[in-house]
């Protein structure tokens, strides 16, 4: 087991010059990185839960994007076509099983061959290598069943497991000396004259300084260290289906939809994944707990949160219909299969059965603006990751890069 249980009482006088705090695989990625830049710190990775990557890193479609959708100099666009091949760079180092299985994004009709001319010319200006416009012909060559006007073909796209990926990077973190401790959720932070006193359920650790990957709870991590931030994070559950076995052979790879350009999520899509079986979806619908895997989780403390901050009530008012429809998808199966035919007309309720959640951590503003790209707020003695959406695990190596190298410059960090 990577992460060890030392009792926090035993480090309890330690001072750690730095502590992250959430053992996803952004924290991880930094944490590894920290120690590889800056050999001899002292460095603790803190989680709540017993284990790794238990969370967004645990609960997502487990595909390698290659940075088609995002706006050319955004974070999302540098941090996602970097990290990508630094990413395959990685599990080849690490005999990490991944498979470039390339991906569609289909038109269903002429009305969207504007936007995914779009976003052809978005992936060339982020410099995604080989994409391609495909007519139908050319479609069906790649995914027989599959139904379109025109595609765009991302041959590199691909699929991998993120909490193998996680967990190597832990390993590595703690062979070059880093410390791991599960199982401490942080409950309180209390400022000292050398740094900061984090307190968790299994004990008090002193640091020098934070970094916070805390995932859903990042933007609450965030205020307890005294950071004023006007952002919050509001919870969307994605939920799957799964193609039963005999229906595996509809979908080779990735097969998506053009997006909605007003939302930030991608649409309902078929994944192939790594352990062999096919998803289809996440959909997007407001979860009433920041960890609400099941529609019937609710955290009443967390909802009356949400609904006392103005951001929750303009961003409603701006999205309220595209979330209604979100919500029908959610309890009714035929919308949701209706959707999912548009890109394979032969799919069938039948061909699905319940598959697994996800819950984004989904940052919006006060003026009720849903945060598009990644958002680091640099706070006293302390990075705080307050927005890491997708493609946040492909981009992990990047992220976790620029955070270390912030970190050295802005904790005035040196090799010892
Ligand atoms: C449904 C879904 C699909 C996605 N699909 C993709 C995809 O296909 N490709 C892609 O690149 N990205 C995808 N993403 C995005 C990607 O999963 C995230 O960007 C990434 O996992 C974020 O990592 P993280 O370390 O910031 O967060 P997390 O993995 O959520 O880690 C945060 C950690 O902090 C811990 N924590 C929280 N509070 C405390 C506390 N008080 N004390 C101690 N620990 C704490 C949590 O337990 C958790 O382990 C998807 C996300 C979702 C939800």
């Amino acid at each position: 087991m990577l992460a060890h249980a030392d009792s926090l009482e035993s480090v309890d006088s330690q001072a750690y010059d730095v502590a992250i705090v959430g053992g996803g695989i952004i924290g991880l990625s930094t944490a590894m990185q920290l120690l590889e830049s800056t050999p001899g710190l002292s460095v603790a990775v803190i989680e709540k839960e017993e284990r790794l990557a238990q969370h967004q890193t645990g609960h997502n479609s487990g595909v390698i994007h290659s940075g088609i959708y995002y706006r050319p100099g955004s974070w999302k666009s540098r941090f996602c076509v970097g990290g990508k091949d630094r990413l395959v760079a990685f599990c080849d180092e690490n005999e990490i099983e991944y498979d470039e299985c390339g991906k569609v994004i289909v038109a269903s009709d002429e009305s969207e061959l504007g936007r995914l001319q779009d976003l052809y010319e978005r992936g060339v200006a982020n410099g995604v290598p080989d994409l391609e416009m495909v007519g139908p012909e050319r479609l069906a060559e790649i995914e027989p069943h599959t139904a379109g006007v025109r595609a765009l073909w991302a041959p590199h796209t691909g699929i991998v497991d993120y909490v193998r990926v996680a967990n190597a990077y832990a390993g590595k973190f703690q062979s070059a000396g880093g410390d791991i401790f599960t199982g401490a959720a942080v409950t309180q932070v209390r400022r000292t004259n050398t740094g900061t006193a984090l307190e968790t359920g299994r004990g008090a650790l002193q640091a020098r300084h934070i970094i916070n990957c805390g995932g859903l709870y990042a933007d609450r991590l965030a205020r307890m260290m005294g950071e004023a931030t006007d952002v919050r994070i509001i919870p969307f559950r994605g939920e799957y289906y799964k193609l039963v076995p005999g229906s595996h052979h509809l979908v080779k790879g990735l097969i998506y939809p053009v997006p909605d350009p007003r939302f930030p999520f991608l649409g309902v899509h078929y994944t192939r994944n790594i352990h062999g079986y096919v998803e289809a979806g996440p959909n997007a619908v407001l979860a009433w707990a920041r960890e609400g895997y099941r529609k019937s989780d609710v955290n009443w403390g967390e909802t009356a949160g949400a609904l006392a901050f103005p951001g929750f009530w303009k961003m409603t008012a701006r999205h309220w219909r595209t979330g209604m429809q979100e919500l029908r998808r959610s309890y009714r199966k035929p919308v949701f299969v209706n959707d999912l035919r548009k890109l394979i007309p032969e799919i069938s309720s039948a061909d699905l059965e319940p598959g697994g959640s996800g819950v984004r951590a989904q940052a919006v503003s006060s003026s009720g603006a849903i945060l598009d790209d990644f958002h680091i707020l640099r706070g006293q003695q302390a990075l705080h990751v307050l927005n890491a959406p997708s493609p946040g695990a492909t981009s992990s190596l990047a992220i976790g890069e620029y955070l270390s190298g912030l970190a050295m410059q802005d904790f005035g960090l040196a090799v010892k």
